[in-house]
């Protein structure tokens, strides 16, 4: 009994799980016909055949016996697939999932949501993810490597992702092929990108089955707040208190930019609210080499 049912009824008759039951019939005749052992002589190899087929139609032409193989057939197969929506570009940035290990959206949904009618052995692209990164300022600005932690299917250690180990399912991912992961990836974040820019990184997406090809990963990049700079565009603002003797009289003043220190030098008279360029210590200006200003907005102490 075990054994037969891991023959694909289906595949044997040709037809597929949607086939209604009339088309089903005319099917089986067909194939009845050209494998009855009345019209081959005697064939042995024809006879078997028309056995499965047999035995293919007598399970799927009944709908209580039909559906119990059905069901028995999605338990034994049950994986992953990918989600039948491309990512949604509008959604609010709820609808990403955070990092780490946060709201796993992605393949969660899609897990729960699996249609129980495609073929088990057909090759199945991973899923496509879509997270939110939190990035400080300064890479944003100027770009750079971050390592981010995501979870998702990776192929089956113990089974090599071929779901079975030594003819029996495999007890590591219950012959699913894929289990879930915790994964560090190194991601380059390009100069100067757009706050709320989503990153589309190829094949690093869920690992697919039956050899299918891996999901895609989307990455929307966040800039984390920062305690001193604010970035407008290319440039980045900075706030700088200072003494009312050195607004008054003006000097030398020691400022951090985004990468290091630099010495300004403040103007006699400085007013509250007044603002000093420091060019080319802004963020990076279209994923290029070129950057913007630093823009100092003074701020003046009370004696
Ligand atoms: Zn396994």
């Amino acid at each position: 009994m075990a054994q037969a049912t891991t023959r694909n009824y289906y595949k044997i008759l040709g037809v597929t799980q949607k086939t209604k039951k009339a088309d089903l019939k005319k099917k089986y005749r067909e194939l009845a016909k050209k494998y009855h052992p009345d019209t081959n002589s005697g064939s042995k190899v024809a006879e078997d055949k028309f056995k499965i087929i047999s035995e293919a139609y007598e399970i799927l032409s009944n709908a209580k016996k039909r559906k119990a193989y059905d069901r028995e057939r999605a338990y034994r197969k049950r994986s992953p697939r990918r989600p039948k929506s491309q990512p949604n570009w509008n959604a609010p940035p709820g609808g990403f999932g955070r990092e780490p290990g946060g709201n796993r959206q992605g393949f969660e949904e899609p897990f729960a949501q699996e249609p129980e009618s495609i073929d088990p052995d057909m090759p199945t692209s991973g899923f496509d993810l879509q997270f939110m990164a939190d990035v400080p300022l300064p890479i944003v600005a100027l770009g750079g490597t971050i390592p981010y932690t995501y979870e998702k299917y990776v192929h089956c250690e113990e089974c090599e992702g071929t779901g079975t180990s030594g003819g029996d399912e495999c007890p590591e991912c219950q012959g699913k092929q894929l289990i879930v992961r915790s994964v560090t990836l190194d991601v380059k974040i390009p100069p100067g990108v757009a706050d709320q820019h989503t990153l589309t990184i190829l094949k690093e997406g869920g690992a697919g089955r039956n050899g299918g090809p891996p999901g895609v990963l989307f990455l929307k990049i966040c800039t984390q707040p920062h305690p001193k700079f604010k970035r407008v565009k290319n440039d980045i603002i900075q706030g700088v208190t200072i003494s009312s003797k050195l607004a008054e009289e003006g000097g030398p003043l020691e400022i951090e930019t985004l990468t290091a220190t630099t010495t300004i030098q403040v103007e006699e008279e400085t007013l509250i609210g007044e603002e000093l360029r420091v060019p080319g210590e802004g963020a990076a200006i279209s994923w290029g080499k070129k950057r913007g200003d630093l823009i100092i907005k003074f701020n003046i102490e009370d004696d």
